[in-house]
């Protein structure tokens, strides 16, 4: 692990980890031989470890991002969600040093604000374990759903935003929640802090315990060193 010169990981910021260290936490060095396949659009690049590191998993859907934020919404979250329709905030992705392609901040955000709602199709869990499947055949994998109650699922594979590229975190800078909007759910990302420009977007993917393990390269100094 890297020293932190000014002893506080969060005053450092997202360093970049040598490849070669990176290596070192990875049990399948294929990781990053490989490239990530790119669809029809060029877009589809996993926000995280690519599928193949994840083979030996059989059930994709017991990892998806498990949401343990509450559900509820207030009036406030309403209204903050009308405005991020009427004016979305500055954002871009582009290389990160975490994993392949992440999301910045292109102008400051304050705590507590809506950064970008998680976009995708609201589909239910039989049409998921359909999806899943085909997206396995097809070499995708299931790593743009996201689980909002236990037979809701958003899935943004093949149709989403930007926010598909927040990497996850150990000491992410965000949170996910569950806004309901006109009795529809949504996941919004929230400000944890206040967030620089230029600084990347990440939240915890809170994904359940599991024996096969992806490696998180956060680079954070609490790492857990595993996203599940
Ligand atoms: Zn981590």
């Amino acid at each position: 692990m890297r020293e932190h010169v000014t002893g506080c990981a969060r005053s450092e910021g997202y360093y970049k980890i040598d490849k070669k260290d990176k290596l070192k936490y990875l049990n399948n060095s294929r990781a990053f031989a490989e490239e990530p396949p790119a669809d029809t659009q060029g877009m589809s690049i996993p926000a995280q470890p690519h599928a193949s590191t994840r083979a030996g998993s059989e059930r994709r859907s017991e990892q998806r991002r498990l949401l343990s934020s509450f559900t509820g919404s207030c009036d406030s979250d309403l209204l903050k969600f009308n405005q991020l329709k009427f004016r979305k905030k500055k954002l871009k992705f582009c290389k990160s040093h975490i994993h392949d392609w992440g999301l910045f901040a292109m102008e400051p955000i304050a705590a507590d604000e809506m950064v970008i709602e998680y976009v995708g199709q609201n589909i239910r869990q039989v049409i998921a374990d359909m999806r899943e499947k085909r997206y396995e055949d097809e070499g995708i994998g299931s790593s743009y759903m996201f689980r909002v109650d236990h037979d809701t699922i958003i899935d943004a594979t093949k149709c989403g935003n930007f926010a598909r590229f927040i990497n996850h975190s150990c000491n992410p800078n965000c949170y996910a929640k569950v806004v309901t909007v006109e009795s529809q759910k949504k996941i919004v990302i929230y400000s944890k802090q206040h967030i620089s420009v230029n600084e990347e977007i990440t939240y915890d993917y809170k994904f359940p315990i599991e024996d096969v393990k992806i490696p998180c390269l956060c680079g954070s100094e609490n790492c857990r060193g595993t996203l599940n």
